[in-house]
């Protein structure tokens, strides 16, 4: 991915290096599940997220603990961006090139939606973006933990990025790229606009009293959105001649791997489809497709 030209200063919140600073005061402090815990460990640390996350918007306050968090997509998605391996500035602070790149990527989907939200007449605000390697306190979704991966929380309208993690899931799940790195931060922005659209608030209250089924659909359909959202800032990355040869497969091989039956396939050696809360790996795939194809998010409706 080409991003050399980009200029300006994402306003990123760093907190990484800042281990055992995050407090355990959140909803999800009790949860502890150590670093090694593999593939499994990760699994059980979203079951246990998303059980909480019930509980948790039942109890009122802020923002409401929203769709995302504990991400399948970041337990599992994601992978190493190229210049993960770059590099890097010594010292404590220094902007390395990882930050670097969540920067200018960031400063790129900014720039898409802002336009997406002037060229309709609606009000636009970027997210913020918190870089963490530790468990770290959040707006409204508890306490982040790095084992979640990448999130979005709502009640802060803050994408939650944990870039060590991918690394391991890169060897875990043999995928890897800057595009597919892409790929899931465009995927948590997604969320970000589903937010300021109001459809987070519209699943959340949809979801409320709604049988286990009936949420896992909802929450599938707003995950699939949010990879046809990213499509969609895909494509406009594609017309800038910012996706250098295979890029997009990279993109397309995230998605298949961050598929449900994917995921339970390698992590149990089993498909169970009504538990799905992300979507099936064609799904996932078909709806990336759909908003790259039309460069369009209006094209994303997955409701
Ligand atoms: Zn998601």
């Amino acid at each position: 991915m080409r991003l050399d030209d980009v200029e300006g200063d994402a306003g990123i919140e760093d907190r990484r290096g800042q281990r055992g600073a995050g407090g355990l005061g959140g909803g999800l402090g009790g949860m502890k599940i150590g670093k090694g815990g593999g593939i499994m460990g990760i699994v059980i640390a979203l079951v246990i997220a998303f059980v909480g996350r019930g509980a948790l918007s039942g109890g009122g306050g802020g923002g409401g603990t929203g769709i995302d968090v504990g991400d399948i997509l970041g337990q599992m998605g994601g992978g190493q961006a190229n210049v993960a391996s770059a590099p890097t500035d010594a010292g404590g602070g220094a902007k390395d090139a990882q930050y670097e790149f969540v920067n200018d990527l960031a400063i790129v989907l900014e720039d898409y939606w802002s336009t997406q939200f002037s060229s309709s007449n609606q009000n636009f605000t970027k997210a913020g973006i918190v870089l963490f390697d530790a468990p770290t306190s959040t707006g409204g979704c508890g306490v982040g933990q790095p084992e979640f991966g990448p999130f979005y929380c709502p009640g802060d309208s803050k994408i939650y990025i944990d870039l060590t993690f991918y690394e391991k899931l890169e060897n875990q799940l043999g995928f890897s790229g800057d595009f597919a790195f892409a790929y899931v931060m465009a995927h948590e922005y997604g969320h970000h606009i589903q937010n300021l659209l109001g459809i987070n608030a519209q699943v959340t209250e949809a979801s409320r009293g709604a049988s286990q089924e009936e949420a896992n659909d909802l929450s599938v359909r707003t995950e699939l959105q949010a990879d046809c959202f990213a499509g969609a800032w895909a494509k406009s990355a594609y017309d800038d001649e910012r996706l250098e040869a295979g890029d997009f497969d990279e993109a397309i091989n995230a998605a298949r791997a961050v598929g449900d039956d994917a995921i339970q396939r390698k992590s149990t050696g089993q498909v169970n489809p009504e538990a799905w809360t992300h979507g099936s790996s064609a799904d996932r795939q078909k709806w990336f497709r759909t908003g790259f194809d039309s460069g369009n998010p209006s094209s994303c409706d997955t409701f």
